[in-house]
C-alpha cells in the first residue's frame, strides 16, 4: 500500500521521468501542451504507467479515487514548474485522465466486485443528456458573511460542517459567483449488438462525464469508456432503497474509429477472398450464398448483395456529400420471407441492425428527446442512427411512427437526423443503408392498383429507395412444390437444403473486405448508363410519362459501383452498368408501371402518375371552388366530379379522393366534408 505522499511522489516521477523508446519526455510535453492549448486535463496511456511502475499501475486500478487524486496533485506540481499561474488557475478542475486499459470487460460483466474500481468497457452511446453545470468547488457564505470553500465530489452538494471563522453550523448559502463549475453530462452506454449473447436483450449503464470529456460522444457513437464503477442506492418514491444501481464515472471516453469494417481479417482471409473473386462465376456464387435458407428470389438476392457492398460515399470540395448507400424496399404478401431476408441481412452485414418500424424504444427509427426521471433531458438515438455506417433492416416499415415519417426523408437523402427539442439541438449521423419491408394495406398486393395505393407510406419516401420489389405469393404448381421441398428438406436436415457456395462466416468477411474498394467509372460504363437514361427520357417525352429521373441515374451509378466492389474491381465495367440497368428495369416493369395507362410511369412513386394528373388537379379545383368554410360534402363533390366527364366510374372518383387524402393534399374538416390544404 502506498501512502498518499508516496503516491504523489511516484506519479510525479512518472510524469517528469517517463520517456518513450526514442527518448521523448512524453508527459512533460503533454503538460506544456495543455498549458499552451488552455486545457485542463492530462491524458495518460495506461500502458505507459504499467511499463514504468507496475505496482503503481495496479494500485490505480484497485484504488482509483485516492490514486487519481494524488495523480492530479502530481500533475499540478509538474505544471507549476512550467507555469505556476496557469497551474493555480486550473487547479480546481485539473484532471488526469486514464486512457483505455489493456483488459476491457464486457458491459454485462460489471458487478458489485468492481465497485469503486477502474474498468474499461466498450459499447454504443444510445442516449446523451444536455450538458449542465456541476459545481466542483462550492463557496458557502455563513450568516455572518464568511466564505467557506468546499471541494465537491459526486452529485450531492456537500455543505461545510461549520464556518471556519465563526463556528456557525447552519444557514449556509451557496455563492455562485465565487464557486467553480464544470460541465456535466450523462450518457447511456449499451452493449454492442455484435457482442450480445444470442437471444439476450442488450444491457446498458449510465456514464457520467464531467469537464472536457462532455460532448465528446454523441448518440450512435461506438466508444470505450474508462472510468470508476459507482453504486448508488436506487431512489424510489423519494426514499433510498437497499437495491443499488451501478454507473460509471468516466475518466476517459475514446470514440472508436469510424471505419466500417469491424471484422478482423487475416492475410489468409484476404488471400481466400481474392481467390473467390477471381473465379469466373464469382458473382453467381455470391448471389447464391445470400440467405441460402430462402428459396428463389434471385433478383432480390442480387439487389441485397449490392446493398451489402454499397458504393463509396463521395464528398465534393464544397462539402456536399453524395450518398453511396443503397436503399431497398420489399413490398409483399404475408409469408413471402420478407422478415427472414431482413434478419439475414442484419446478421451478415458488418454493422447490421434489425428493427421493426414501430421501434422498440422511445427513439423509434430516428431519434427522440426524452425526459429522465431525474428531470434531465436526454437525446436518444433510434435504429438508423445506431446503424450509422452500417445497415438498418426495418421490418413493418409501413407501421412506423408519425414522428419518424417526417424525419426519414432527411435520413434517406442527407443521411443525418436533426433534433431540436427540449433545449437539445443536435444533428446525428445516419449514414445508413436501409432495407425495409412493408405489407400491403389490404393484406395482399393488388396488382390492379398502383404501388402508392397498395401501401400506407408517405409517398415522397418511395422515391428515396433505389430499388423497390414486390414479393407476391401466387399459387403456382411447380414453384409451390419446389418451395415446399426446399422448406421440408431444410427442416429434415436441420441444415441448408442446398449448401451455399460461400459459407456464412466467409461471406461476412468477404463483404467487409470489399467495402474497402473505391471503384471508378470507366468511359464504357458511363456510356451505357447515359444511353439507357437518354432513351428512357425520350420515351417519357413521347408518352407523356415520367420513366426515369436523375434520382434513378444516381441509383444506377451506385448499383454499378457496388457490383464492381463485389467483384473486387477498381473499375466499373460495362457489364456492371448493364447489371445495374437490369435490376432497375425489373423494378420499372413491376412497381414502375401505372396500372391505368399500362405504361412505365414513375409518377406512381410520387402518388401521381401522369394519367392521374388531370384527374387530381380537376378534383382539387372542384374542392377549392366548393369548400366554403365548412368544406365540401363528399357526395356533392363526387357528383360534381362525375359531371366533368373525366372520371370513368364513381369508383375512380372515390379513388382520386382517397389519394388526395393520403397525400395530405386535402383534409376532413368534419366527417365526410373535405377542404383543400392551404399553402403559403
Ligand atoms: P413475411 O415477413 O414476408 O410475412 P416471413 O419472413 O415471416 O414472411 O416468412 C414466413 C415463413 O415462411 C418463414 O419461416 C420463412 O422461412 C418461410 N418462407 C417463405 N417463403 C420462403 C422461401 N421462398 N424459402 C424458404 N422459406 C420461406
Ligand atoms: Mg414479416
Amino acid at each position: 500500500m502506498f501512502t498518499r505522499d508516496k503516491l504523489v511522489e511516484e506519479f510525479e516521477y512518472f510524469l517528469k521521468g517517463f520517456r518513450t523508446a526514442d527518448g521523448t519526455e512524453k508527459y512533460r510535453i503533454r503538460v506544456s501542451q495543455a498549458i499552451l492549448e488552455n486545457k485542463t486535463s492530462i491524458h495518460v496511456d495506461y500502458e505507459d504507467l504499467l511499463s514504468y511502475n507496475a505496482d503503481l499501475a495496479t494500485h490505480l486500478i484497485s484504488y482509483p479515487d485516492r490514486a487519481l487524486e494524488a495523480f492530479k496533485e502530481a500533475a499540478y506540481e509538474t505544471m507549476r514548474i512550467e507555469n505556476p499561474e496557469y497551474a493555480d488557475r486550473v487547479k480546481p478542475v485539473l484532471t488526469v485522465r486514464i486512457k483505455t486499459l489493456p483488459d476491457k470487460i464486457p458491459l454485462r460483466g460489471i458487478s458489485a466486485k468492481q465497485v469503486d474500481q477502474m474498468v474499461s468497457v466498450g459499447g454504443m452511446v444510445v442516449r446523451a443528456s444536455e450538458v449542465k453545470p456541476l459545481v466542483v468547488k462550492a463557496a458557502f457564505r455563513c450568516p455572518k458573511g464568511h466564505i467557506n470553500f468546499v471541494e465537491q465530489r459526486g452529485m450531492v452538494l456537500q455543505k461545510p460542517k461549520k464556518c471556519e471563522e465563526c463556528e456557525e453550523t447552519k444557514q449556509f448559502e451557496l455563492d455562485k459567483r465565487l464557486s467553480v463549475f464544470t460541465d456535466y453530462q450523462i450518457l447511456r452506454l449499451q452493449e454492442l449488438p455484435e457482442e450480445l449473447p444470442p437471444g439476450q436483450l442488450p444491457q446498458s449503464i449510465d456514464v457520467i462525464a464531467a469537464g472536457d470529456i462532455t460532448n465528446m460522444a454523441r448518440p450512435g457513437d461506438r466508444v470505450i469508456v474508462t472510468g470508476i464503477v459507482r453504486a448508488e442506492p436506487e431512489k424510489a418514491g423519494g426514499k433510498h432503497q437497499a437495491i443499488f444501481r451501478t454507473s460509471l464515472e468516466a475518466s476517459f471516453i475514446e470514440v472508436l474509429g469510424k471505419g466500417p469494417d469491424r471484422v478482423e481479417l487475416s492475410p489468409e482471409d484476404i488471400e481466400e477472398i481474392k481467390s473467390i473473386a477471381s473465379q469466373p462465376d464469382a458473382y453467381e456464387k455470391l448471389i447464391q450464398s445470400i440467405a441460402p435458407s430462402i428459396y428463389g428470389y434471385e433478383t432480390e438476392k442480387e439487389a441485397i448483395l449490392l446493398l451489402l457492398a454499397g458504393a463509396p460515399q463521395k464528398v465534393l470540395p464544397d462539402g456536399t456529400t453524395m450518398r453511396g448507400d443503397i436503399n431497398i424496399l420489399l413490398v409483399g404478401d404475408p409469408g413471402t420471407a420478407k422478415s427472414e431476408l431482413l434478419k439475414y441481412v442484419a446478421r451478415v452485414a458488418p454493422r447490421g441492425r434489425y428493427t421493426s418500424g414501430r421501434g422498440s424504444t422511445a427513439a423509434g427509427l430516428t431519434a427522440a428527446v426524452v425526459k429522465e426521471k431525474s428531470g434531465i433531458m436526454m437525446l436518444e438515438a433510434g435504429a438508423v442512427v445506431l446503424a450509422d455506417q452500417g445497415i438498418a433492416a426495418i421490418d413493418e416499415f409501413d407501421k412506423m411512427r408519425p414522428e419518424d415519417r417526417s424525419v426519414l426523408h432527411e435520413v434517406m437523402e442527407q443521411q443525418t437526423v436533426s433534433v431540436a427539442k427540449g433545449g437539445i439541438v443536435a444533428t446525428l449521423n445516419a449514414r445508413t443503408s436501409i432495407i425495409a419491408a412493408a405489407n400491403p394495406i389490404y393484406g395482399k398486393y393488388d396488382i390492379y392498383k398502383n404501388i402508392y395505393e397498395n401501401i400506407n407510406l408517405p409517398v415522397p419516401l418511395l422515391t428515396r429507395f433505389d430499388l423497390i420489389y414486390i414479393m407476391r405469393d401466387v399459387p403456382d404448381r411447380s414453384k409451390d412444390e419446389s418451395l415446399a421441398r426446399h422448406i421440408l428438406e431444410t427442416r429434415r436436415k436441420g441444415h441448408y437444403a442446398k449448401e451455399p457456395p460461400i459459407p456464412f462466416e466467409k461471406l461476412r468477411k468477404y463483404l467487409a473486405y470489399c467495402k474497402r474498394i473505391d471503384p471508378k467509372l470507366t468511359p464504357e460504363a458511363e456510356e451505357k448508363l447515359l444511353q439507357f437514361y437518354v432513351e428512357m427520357r425520350a420515351e417519357s417525352a413521347r408518352e407523356g410519362t415520367i420513366t426515369i429521373t436523375p434520382r434513378q441515374l444516381e441509383s444506377l451509378v451506385r448499383l454499378a459501383m457496388a457490383r464492381a466492389r463485389v467483384l473486387l474491381r477498381e473499375y466499373v465495367t460495362e457489364e456492371d452498368a448493364l447489371r445495374a440497368i437490369s435490376l432497375m428495369k425489373r423494378m420499372l416493369s413491376t412497381v414502375g408501371i401505372d396500372v391505368r395507362s399500362k405504361k412505365i410511369d414513375l409518377g406512381v412513386l410520387h402518388g401521381r402518375p401522369m394519367s392521374e394528373k388531370g384527374l387530381i388537379d380537376t378534383a382539387l379545383e372542384l374542392i377549392e371552388r366548393l369548400q366554403g368554410d365548412e368544406g365540401v360534402e363528399e357526395s356533392v363533390l363526387i357528383e360534381e366530379m362525375m359531371k366533368t366527364g373525366k372520371y370513368k366510374t364513381r369508383d375512380e372518383a372515390y379513388k382520386v379522393l382517397n389519394t388526395l387524402r393520403r397525400n395530405g393534399q386535402i383534409y376532413e374538416v368534419k366527417p365526410g366534408r373535405y377542404s383543400k390544404l392551404r399553402f403559403v
